[in-house]
């Protein structure tokens, strides 16, 4: 048998993997969106450009590649073993963009929600979601200061 997918298939594949819209982020907006949230996507005013912003629960998510940003202790997570001259201080950068980025925003007094990728496999979605929604519209009480 030669390759499974054509190239048109292989080239629609590849487009959905690259776009903005990528699958784990889609589901939880889909989600929030069937619980009667609205949000705005990928904002740019905003530091990290968070993949969802609820400006009325002053919260932002990021649904985050657990690769990309390092899900410490995530089976999906390892630095590659060869090439790591490159690999090391790029995931380090990352992180500490990340970082950054969540504490510029809670100063703006943003809550800041991470959801990684491997919370959003078919397992574990429906319960993770379910947990979003409760830190979204009901937050433990903080106190106010
Ligand atoms: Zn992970």
């Amino acid at each position: 048998m030669a390759d499974p997918f054509s190239p048109e298939k292989r080239s629609y594949t590849m487009s959905q993997i690259k776009s903005k819209d990528t699958k784990p982020e889609s589901a939880v907006r889909k989600y929030l969106f069937s619980r009667g949230l609205r949000y705005r996507k990928n904002d740019n005013r905003y530091p990290g450009h968070p993949d969802i912003v609820l400006p009325k629960y002053k919260t932002v998510i990021f649904v985050n590649g657990c690769f990309w940003h390092s899900h410490e202790g995530c089976s999906n997570y390892s630095v590659p073993k060869s090439n790591t001259d490159y690999w090391i201080p790029k995931l380090a950068k990352n992180r500490e963009r990340d970082a950054l980025n969540a504490s510029a925003l809670e100063k703006d007094g943003w809550k800041v929600i991470v959801v990684w990728e491997c919370e959003l496999k078919k397992k574990l979605q429906a319960q993770r979601l379910e947990r979003l929604y409760e830190e979204i519209v009901h937050p433990p009480s903080e106190k106010s200061c």
